[in-house]
């Protein structure tokens, strides 16, 4: 009998609620039919409106989507206009979000400016306040939040959980027959806290089209466990991200993991990859990993793709390597002109191979690719073209050459 044909792999489909994050003439939407939403967050002194605005500009031309601020004293509330005068003349519309934490709903009754220029407010309902007054200064941010028409991320995090609640659900767990473990309880805590909070800024008033939730941990397992049931439990969108991921390749992979797990089940509307930079290394790192996880599932399509194998013992020289680098470095700097120029350019797929193994396989999968020569080939490189083979090219100027027909390819 016939075998079945394998499954194509895709992300499957979740529907949230959707929110609109604008400033200007520019909207974000988030959930609901939109693609899912890279963010960021600065690390600068708001109060240093100028080196503010400067790194919201770049976060912003690496593709993060709207840009996240610390807004954490009467002086940085304050300069938050400023920061967006700055922006717009520097016509950069991107989104602000503030980061709220404490005294949030102060800042945001004493600035009416602040509330303004912000398109969209974050609110911890664990440092809101406590006692009596938690109610009331919750209920501060959210009225600044319909008085300006903003959206609002409750954002939960383990790190600074309501304790009130966690005490309330310990207590409530030591009287069960069958205990739940130390962390069922604290994923209870986390997502019983967003989704309450949630509820309660919808019975003050606020759409609840405009709340996006986010339950941040720090470790893979927990934060697929919460998700899965966050997403279960509510159809708000979601705001998906591992919280203190670490530095470099440890942040960066734990990150991909988790977050990958999580939206090929359908699961985050937007993302956000908190990586600690290395010294020396770009802010704007954490933008680039975010939209390579996105690029990597098949979600969304930022920049053309450059295919390029390690290099093996067959392989005569790193010039494959330092071509792939090159055309890759080119592709990504190109972006910002070719974007408009040339619609669909971010779905090319251009493909640098080191020998015949995998050269010209890999090279017609692509757009446009090179197999360069390997020990014991002649030195010729073939070059194909939308899958067939083109040219050959030869002698010391491959390189040069192959730039210059991946350009023409582009422009044609
Ligand atoms: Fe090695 Fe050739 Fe495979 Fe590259 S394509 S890894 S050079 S065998």
């Amino acid at each position: 009998s016939e075998a079945s044909p394998i499954d194509v792999a895709a992300p499957k489909a979740r529907r949230t609620r959707q929110a609109r994050i604008a400033w200007g003439d520019r909207v974000v939407t988030v959930g609901g039919d939109a693609p899912v939403r890279v963010q960021s967050m600065t690390n600068t002194d708001t109060v240093d409106a100028i080196g503010t605005a400067i790194q919201v500009k770049e976060l912003a031309q690496a593709g993060s989507e709207f840009v996240r601020i610390t807004v954490n004293t009467p002086e940085a509330a304050q300069a938050v206009p400023y920061i967006r005068e700055q922006l717009d003349r520097m016509g950069e519309s991107v989104p602000l979000v503030g980061d709220f934490h404490y005294n949030g709903h102060r800042l945001l009754t004493e600035f009416p400016a602040c509330a303004e220029a912000l398109s969209k407010y974050r609110i911890n309902p664990g440092n809101v306040g406590k006692g009596d007054k938690k109610d009331k200064q919750f209920g501060q941010m959210i009225e600044a939040a319909i008085r300006w028409n903003k959206a609002v991320r409750i954002g939960v995090n383990w790190g600074s959980l309501d304790q009130e609640l966690l005490a309330q659900l310990m207590d409530a767990n030591s009287r069960r027959a069958r205990p739940w473990e130390a962390r069922q309880v604290m994923y209870e805590a986390l997502i019983t806290s967003a989704i309450e909070s949630a509820k309660q800024a919808e019975a003050i008033g606020l759409d609840g089209n405009q709340i996006i939730l986010s339950c941040k941990v720090s470790g893979v397992q927990d934060l697929i466990s919460v998700y899965r049931e966050l997403a279960r439990r509510c159809d708000y969108a979601l705001h998906l991200g591992l919280t203190e991921a670490g530095m470099g390749t440890k942040g960066t992979v734990a990150s991909a993991t988790a977050l990958s797990i999580l939206l090929q089940e359908g699961i985050g509307d937007t993302i956000r990859v908190s990586l600690t930079p290395q010294p020396g290394e770009a802010r704007t790192q954490e933008v680039v990993v975010a939209s390579e996880i996105l690029q990597s599932l098949g979600l969304r399509v930022f920049v053309p793709s450059v295919t390029a194998c390690p290099g093996c013992g067959r392989t005569t020289s790193t010039t494959f390597q330092e071509l792939a680098k090159q055309i890759d470095d080119y592709l990504r700097a190109q972006m910002p002109v070719w974007r408009a120029r040339y619609p669909g350019v971010e779905g090319m797929k251009v493909a640098v191979m080191g020998c015949i193994v995998n050269g010209p396989g890999e090279s017609k999968h692509a757009d446009i690719g090179i197999s360069l020569p390997g020990t014991g080939e002649a030195p010729a490189a073939p070059v194909f073209i939308d899958g067939e083979k083109a040219m050959t090219l030869r002698g010391e100027r491959i390189a040069q050459e192959f730039h210059e027909i991946v350009e023409n390819y582009v422009e044609r």
